[in-house]
């Protein structure tokens, strides 16, 4: 007979982390910069009575378990409270990324069915345009304050805060089922429609109580904690669940991410860590060493959503502050893995450890991963066979929302679209996109790696390499680069910048240069749309010969 253990069972769900947090934490800040420009601070305490009064006020409104409820909103203490109150009612919180096309949000919102979305003051002419093409929303809510609504709209719309003044500053949370879906976040999906990730409560609570392990993002009590990494992308890291979990500050920084913003809002929130994609902390580094700023108390950035170049890293290090490489994805909530040092690795000379360091970590105890080959079939891990990188794990998406199969191999693997090695102590690192991947003569060529050289030239601001069709080789590497201001570089001083650091075969053929790289709605380049507009460069410049 199965003899069963004798401990207490709580399912896993959202709301005991901001219960934890405002019992055992409670006076602890959260601090927002508003999109009005303010900062707004209060505590743990006070987030979780707001967060009860919304769950008050939605259930009063008829939003019940599994209804979905939209945000339109950048990283500040309202979202959180939404982050809570819609989830701790059994709701779908539903986060919608602005940076997409009109269209794409009106389709996203239809195909949730949200009944309630709610939205920045500065979406409000976005939510103006596509409401029409939205029939099934019941209401239109401000993140504001009546006076905070505009004079005059064509929608009929509410303020937050009337939404929740006066509602009763208790509610008991309903012990819900740990597989109840939480969050539902669409992937930004660069061909055909965006496709919903339903993460659930228990995968939500897992990956935080996972990613602040030591060997992943190191959460503390005694950190004060920047996701700059928005909240309507992947849940900003898992950081509004984590940092409630372990008692950290959280600082959240509105639409101001520029590097004097965030550097301003670092120095005066004593912050110690936070995360963000290599472009914002592109911005920093040039502020900090414009205005001869140094780290402070900022002790680690969290770096990924794309490869970190490894100047960047040189970069930070040189100012004080500890680049930690992480990978991850929509599909994984996002964390999938981060730098953390091995045996042995203390022991390895400067260089090695920057070699490992560049690479996208070891994967967060609750996932597994593996690379194969065309056939199928796993490579080994000795740091030089890169394969289509597969994973499973408790905070690994099964199928997307509303599809009837399951998106898994048929023994249970998620095919992430990554091409990568792993090496003999587990780390992963990121080679291509397998859509982004250049084959020479059938050999393999890392666009990353080539991109990473490139943006270390001095006179480059932005760089992407790409697959160019090549009537000799099928494909060679072509960069795509735009050069900061008043520089004159071209393209044959840029190659024999190459010369030494790669295989001669891997330097690309050519270069072109552009006044900007086109990006997608989560900031990373968008090759789809340089391919279509240079990927016949060599046989129509005649470079080919
Ligand atoms: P998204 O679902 O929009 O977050 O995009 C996930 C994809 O971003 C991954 O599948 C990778 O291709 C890319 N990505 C995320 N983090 C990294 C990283 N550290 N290095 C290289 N690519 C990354």
């Amino acid at each position: 007979m199965d003899l069963f253990g004798q401990m207490m069972y709580a399912p896993l769900q959202l709301s005991s982390l901001l219960e934890q947090a405002a019992r055992h934490s409670g006076a602890v800040e959260i601090v927002s910069r508003r999109v009005e420009g303010d900062i707004h601070r209060y505590t743990y305490r006070d987030c979780h009575v707001r967060a009860m009064k919304l769950a008050n006020a939605l259930t009063g409104r008829g939003i019940v378990a599994g209804d979905r409820v939209g945000t339109l909103a950048w990283n500040g203490y309202r979202h959180i409270e939404l982050y809570y109150g819609v989830t701790g009612i059994g709701a779908v919180c539903h986060t919608i990324n602005p940076r997409l096309f009109p269209e794409q949000i009106a389709y996203i919102v239809n195909h949730a069915r949200d009944r309630v979305v709610c939205f920045d003051a500065s979406f409000l002419a976005l939510v103006e345009q596509i409401a029409p093409h939205c029939p099934h929303v019941e209401a239109w809510v401000m993140l504001s304050d009546a006076a905070g609504l505009p004079q005059a709209s064509a929608l009929p719309l509410e303020s937050y805060e009337a939404l929740i003044a006066g509602q009763p500053a208790h509610f008991d949370w309903p012990r819900l089922d740990e597989q109840l879906a939480a969050v539902l976040c669409y992937t930004s999906g660069t061909t055909g429609n965006p496709k919903g990730v339903l993460y659930s409560h228990r995968s939500l609570c897992l990956m935080a109580y996972a990613s602040s392990l030591p060997d992943a993002l190191c959460l503390r009590a005694s950190d004060t904690v920047v996701p700059v990494v928005p909240m309507f992308h992947v849940n900003a890291w898992g950081l509004p669940f984590s940092a409630p979990l372990v008692g950290a500050k959280l600082v959240l920084p509105g639409p101001a991410l520029d590097g004097a913003s965030l550097s301003a809002l670092f120095e005066q929130e004593a912050v110690t860590l936070s995360a963000g994609v290599p472009t914002v902390w592109l911005g920093l580094v040039d502020h900090m060493r414009r205005t001869g700023k140094r780290a402070g108390t900022l002790q680690r950035v969290i770096v990924g959503g794309a490869a970190c170049p490894p100047q960047l890293a040189t970069a930070l290090g040189e100012l004080g502050i500890t680049a930690v490489h992480a990978w991850g994805m929509t599909e994984l909530s996002p964390v999938g893995t981060v730098f953390a040092p091995t045996q042995g690795f203390a022991r390895k000379t400067a260089q090695e450890r920057a070699q490992i360091e560049a690479k996208q970590g070891r994967v967060v105890p609750g996932v597994e991963m593996k690379i194969v080959g065309a056939d199928g079939a796993e490579l080994p891990w000795d740091g030089r066979s890169a394969g289509d990188l597969l994973v499973r794990g408790h905070w690994v998406v099964e199928r997307y929302y509303g599809m009837n199969e399951t998106c898994l191999s048929p023994d249970g693997w998620f095919a992430t679209g990554d091409v990568a090695t792993i090496d003999a102590d587990g780390y992963m690192q990121i080679t291509d996109r397998s859509k982004d991947v250049i084959k020479s003569g059938g050999e393999w060529i890392s666009s990353i790696e080539l991109e990473g050289i490139a943006v270390a030239h001095p006179e480059v601001e932005l760089a992407a390499c790409i697959a160019c069709a090549h009537p000799k080789w099928d494909e060679r590497p072509l960069l795509v680069v735009v050069r900061r201001a008043g520089s004159t570089l071209d393209a044959r001083q840029l190659l024999s910048f190459y010369e030494g650091k790669v295989a001669k075969w891997w330097i690309p053929d050519d270069v072109v240069f552009v006044p900007e790289l086109p990006l997608t709605a989560t900031g990373k380049l968008h090759k789809l749309v340089l391919r279509q507009q240079f990927g016949r460069h060599y046989s129509d410049t005649g470079t080919a010969a």
